[in-house]
């Protein structure tokens, strides 16, 4: 079965004398759980080449957050995926909620992000998920497969592609949706994989769930059919916290 991944998204938090989380991370990153499951840590852009430093000796893997469109250039502001590459990142967050929200990112700029960061060799965390508005028309699963669709990057695998499944509605709420309704949604994305990339390429595809997950809440979730693992928010900032949800996977 797929490897499962914990992911710490740590949003727009964490100053140098934050690293101290993903050093306790990885001294509590013992044989067992790394015989269990991957970890990486997500920190703000002004903290990936050091965390990524901080972390290699534990085998505690970085992404960045987001990424541009574009190779290089003048862009004002933005980061290359190659430049996140050089500073030790291993994946990137993609279309997460709050830049599809806040910053107008459309399916199609997602897809253009996930294929600037293949293209940089870091494995894009593409972000799906409907918000509350759209759950309760009954439109979740559609609307999910959409964005699929949009922004997954043709020819992806499971070594170059992760999903993570993130309900805008139980992002930083304290909700989470059932254990049905996420099997529900996995299986979905799952199916929806396999017509867009051939069903033996998304068998190796992870599947992420975020959204509050929390330790109390971890192992309900993870042991969901088709849950290969977790994107953390909040909690990922505490390293304990972090440490008994990858526990749980
Ligand atoms: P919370 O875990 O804080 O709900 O955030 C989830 C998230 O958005 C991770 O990308």
């Amino acid at each position: 079965s797929i490897r499962p991944l914990v992911a710490g998204n740590w949003k727009m938090n964490g100053l140098k004398a934050d690293l101290a989380i993903a050093a306790q991370a990885a001294k509590g990153y013992d044989t067992a759980l790394k015989q269990a499951v991957d970890l990486a840590i997500c920190p703000p852009a002004t903290l990936l080449f050091a965390a990524s430093a901080a972390l290699i000796g534990a085998r505690i893997a970085t992404g960045g957050q987001d990424c541009s469109t574009q190779d290089s250039g003048a862009f004002t502001g933005e980061t290359s995926a190659a430049m996140l590459a050089d500073a030790g990142a291993d994946f990137c967050i993609v279309g997460h909620s709050e830049r599809r929200t806040l910053h107008g990112e459309t399916n199609a700029t997602v897809k253009a992000k996930a294929e600037a960061a293949q293209k940089a060799l870091l494995v894009p965390i593409v972000c799906v998920g409907e918000t509350r508005d759209e759950r309760e028309a009954g439109k979740a699963l559609a609307i999910v497969k959409k964005q699929l669709r949009g922004s997954v990057p043709d020819g992806s695998t499971g070594a170059t592609l992760v999903v993570a499944y993130e309900p805008v509605w139980a992002i930083g709420t304290g909700l989470t949706p059932t254990a049905a309704d996420v099997a529900e949604m996995h299986a979905a994305i799952r199916t929806e994989l396999g017509r867009l990339l051939g069903k033996a390429e998304a068998a190796g595809v992870r599947l992420l769930y975020g959204g509050s997950v929390k330790p109390a809440n971890a192992a309900e979730l993870m042991n969901v059919a088709h849950v290969d693992g977790a994107l953390v928010g909040g909690a990922s900032l505490k390293a304990e916290d972090f440490l008994a949800i990858a526990r749980a996977c």
